[in-house]
C-alpha cells in the first residue's frame, strides 16, 4: 500500500459511517495522527495515536483503522488496544496535552496488506483514521450488569462466587493477542485485584513489552515465573507466565512446544477460585483454549475471549 492520505474516498466495503458528525455518531471515522512508534520486536510495532475527539477508551476494547492511499483505495482493520491511560486525554505520553491518546501493537504479517505498512512504513507525523472505541463485553474492569438484566438470564454467575469486578483475574494470550491484556495490566490500580497473564509465545526474541510487565511484576512483589507449574497460583499481585511454542530460552526447564491442557491447568488460576479469564489470539488459539478452560471446570460465564483471526 502507498502512502496513506487520512480521508480520500474509497472504501474496502468495511462498511461504517464516513465523516460523520463525532458528537453525534460513536462510530464516526476520527481523523488522527501518528505521535510515537517503538519497536517491540522485529515483526511488532506499537504506535500511539492522537484522536482528538475520541471518547474515552476501556482495556480490552479495540478500534478500526482506516488507511488510504493516495488513488483513494482504503483498507480497514481492527487492533486492540495496547494502552487506554492517556484515551480521555488527561495525561498524554510524556506529558503531552490534552488531545487523546491510544497504544496499539500490531504484528506483521509477512502476506499481509495492513500489517507490514504499519509495521514497517508508518511514521510519527502520518495521518490515519480512528474507529472507536469498540466492545463492551471483553472489558476490564468488567461491566457490571444488572442482577435481572438479560445477561445474567442467559448467563447465570456461578454459585458461590465474588463479583466479576472483584474476581482475580487471569489474562491468556497467544501471540499478538497479548495486546489487550497489556492494557488491562496497565490499567491496574492499586486495589486491583490479583492477575496472572500466561502468554503463549514463538520465541523469547517475539515477546512483547517485557522490560515493563518484568518490572510491572516486581513492583507488585510476586515474582516473575518463567514456567510455575510446581508453584501453584499466585495469591495478590502480578505473576507473568511465558511459554515458548517453538524455541525455548537457553536453561528454560519447559521445552518449546505447543501449551497442552495439563500446563494450562497448573498455569492458570483455578476454576475454584471462579477467576475472571480473558483469552485472546488467533481463532484456533483461542478455540482451543477456551474449550480446555470450561473443562477444566471453569464457567463459561467467567471466560471473556478476544479472536483476532487466522487459523
Ligand atoms: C477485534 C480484533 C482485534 C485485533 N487486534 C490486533 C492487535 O492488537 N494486533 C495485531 O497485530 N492484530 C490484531 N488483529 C488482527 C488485525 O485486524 C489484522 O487481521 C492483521 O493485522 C492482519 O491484517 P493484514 O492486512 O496485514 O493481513 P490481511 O491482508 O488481512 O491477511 C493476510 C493473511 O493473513 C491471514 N490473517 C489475517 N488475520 C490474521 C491473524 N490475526 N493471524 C494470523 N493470520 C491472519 C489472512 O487469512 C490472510 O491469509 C485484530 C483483529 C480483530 C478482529
Amino acid at each position: 500500500m502507498s502512502e496513506p492520505v487520512a480521508g480520500a474516498g474509497g472504501s474496502d466495503g468495511a462498511g461504517g459511517s464516513d465523516r460523520a458528525d463525532p458528537a453525534g455518531d460513536p462510530y464516526a471515522w476520527l481523523p488522527a495522527t501518528i505521535v510515537s512508534s517503538v519497536a517491540q520486536t522485529p515483526r511488532a510495532r506499537s504506535l500511539t495515536l492522537a484522536v482528538p475527539g475520541l471518547r474515552p477508551a476501556r482495556a480490552g476494547q479495540h478500534v478500526d483503522l482506516r488507511l488510504t492511499a493516495d488513488d483513494g483505495y482504503t483498507a480497514v482493520r481492527s487492533y486492540s488496544l495496547s494502552d487506554v491511560r492517556a484515551s480521555d486525554g488527561a495525561r498524554g505520553a510524556g506529558g503531552a496535552g490534552p488531545v487523546p491518546q491510544i497504544e496499539v501493537t500490531v504484528e506483521r504479517l509477512d502476506d499481509g496488506e495492513v500489517s507490514p505498512y504499519l509495521v514497517d512504513a508508518a511514521e510519527p507525523g502520518d495521518p490515519i483514521e480512528v474507529r472507536g472505541p469498540i466492545g463492551g463485553w471483553f472489558v476490564w474492569p468488567p461491566t457490571e450488569f444488572e442482577p435481572e438484566s438479560a445477561v445474567h438470564a442467559v448467563l447465570p454467575e456461578p454459585e458461590g462466587a465474588t463479583p466479576p469486578t472483584s474476581a482475580p483475574v487471569q489474562l491468556i494470550g497467544g501471540g499478538s493477542g497479548v495486546a489487550p491484556l497489556m492494557a488491562m495490566v496497565r490499567a491496574r490500580g492499586r486495589d486491583a485485584p490479583p492477575m496472572r497473564l500466561l502468554a503463549s509465545v514463538r520465541d523469547p526474541g517475539s515477546r512483547w513489552y517485557v522490560a515493563e510487565l518484568d518490572e510491572a511484576a516486581r513492583a507488585s512483589s510476586s515474582p516473575v515465573v518463567a514456567f510455575s507449574a510446581t508453584e501453584g497460583p499466585p495469591t495478590a499481585g502480578l505473576t507473568i507466565d511465558w511459554v515458548y511454542s517453538r524455541v525455548a530460552p537457553d536453561g528454560h526447564e519447559r521445552p518449546a512446544g505447543r501449551l497442552t491442557r495439563v500446563e494450562l491447568e497448573s498455569l492458570v488460576l483455578p476454576a475454584s477460585e471462579h477467576p475472571l479469564v480473558y483469552l485472546c489470539g488467533a481463532n484456533s488459539f483461542v478455540e482451543v483454549v477456551a474449550g480446555w478452560l470450561v473443562e477444566l471446570g471453569h464457567a463459561p460465564t467467567r471466560v471473556r475471549t478476544e479472536r483476532f483471526g487466522g487459523v
